[in-house]
């Protein structure tokens, strides 16, 4: 895979993306999963400056973007309810006054009283954005595509690594079927994840990140069809050089693709233990 990494950030200062249109503010939650920190994008849109993911819990980035906003924030939208996302959201709300537009169904709701202001379906259009319903790494994950072939893709697709898919908000099956309709769509020039630096040439990495899932699947079934073995067996087999602080990431991606197998008629969970069906 060809990632792009980028060096650390300034924080709490608006940085151009693109000229008088786009700005992001790195939270300050860097960490393995996380990259530098959560992309704040601030979105100059035909109905007012819309921030996408105002990020985690914290006063201080909520305060930065508030302050640093180049116009009055007329609109929150949210690309999905992982707390590096949506944590923030109920203080830039408090602040603002801004309503929240996020998937209609948030993944967040079965243990919270979170509920969008605005419910998006997938295909919703909102201040100029057009939503994309792109489940996978969260059920209620939305990319948002402009006309000028910006695609904020979020934590769906990201320059600098691969996504987490850990069931059951993650889900495969999900993961690979809004992949490849993004690889399908010819529209987009550049993607605006929700870590890490902006990505050119989309569409080529995209098909990549398809490869390299299938890559892992067809090890996965190899692995299985030598012998019956665990979850974490399989994960210490297929990723032997990850480091200790994303060898849980690599558990449940590796459930996850077994759930895929599984419901695809081509694996069995017997206890702790997975075969080949
Ligand atoms: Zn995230």
């Amino acid at each position: 895979m060809g990632f792009l990494s980028e060096p650390e950030p300034e924080r709490g200062v608006l940085l151009s993306v693109i000229e008088d249109r786009v700005w992001r503010i790195v939270a300050p939650n860097p960490g393995p999963m996380t990259y530098h920190g959560t992309n704040t994008h601030l979105i100059m849109t035909r109905e007012g400056l819309a921030v996408l993911d105002p990020g985690p819990a914290s006063e201080a980035h909520v305060e930065a973007v508030r302050r640093a906003a180049p116009a009055p924030i007329r609109l929150i939208l949210l690309s999905h309810t992982h707390p590096d996302h949506v944590g923030g959201v109920g203080g830039l709300k408090a602040a603002t006054g801004a309503p929240v537009a996020a998937y209609h169904t948030p993944l967040i709701s079965t243990f919270s009283t979170f509920r969008p202001d605005v419910p998006l379906d997938d295909g919703a259009e909102i201040a100029g954005l057009r939503a994309l319903h792109t489940p996978g790494h969260a059920a209620d994950h939305l990319c948002f595509a402009d006309d000028q072939g910006v695609l904020f893709s979020a934590d769906h697709v990201m320059a600098w690594s691969t996504s987490v898919v850990s069931p059951p908000g993650g889900d495969m099956a999900a993961y690979l079927a809004s992949l490849r309709r993004l690889a399908q769509r010819g529209e987009d020039r550049l993607y605006l994840p929700g870590h890490g630096p902006p990505l050119p040439e989309p569409q080529a990495f995209v098909g990549e990140l398809i490869a390299h899932r299938e890559a892992r699947e067809r090890e996965i079934e190899a692995a299985l069809a030598a012998g019956p073995a665990g979850v974490g067996e399989l994960a210490a087999r297929l990723y032997a050089k990850v480091e200790p602080a994303l060898r849980r990431a690599a558990e449940r991606n590796v459930l996850a693709h077994l759930l895929k197998l599984e419901g695809e008629g081509r694996a069995i969970r017997r206890g702790e233990l997975w075969q080949a069906a």
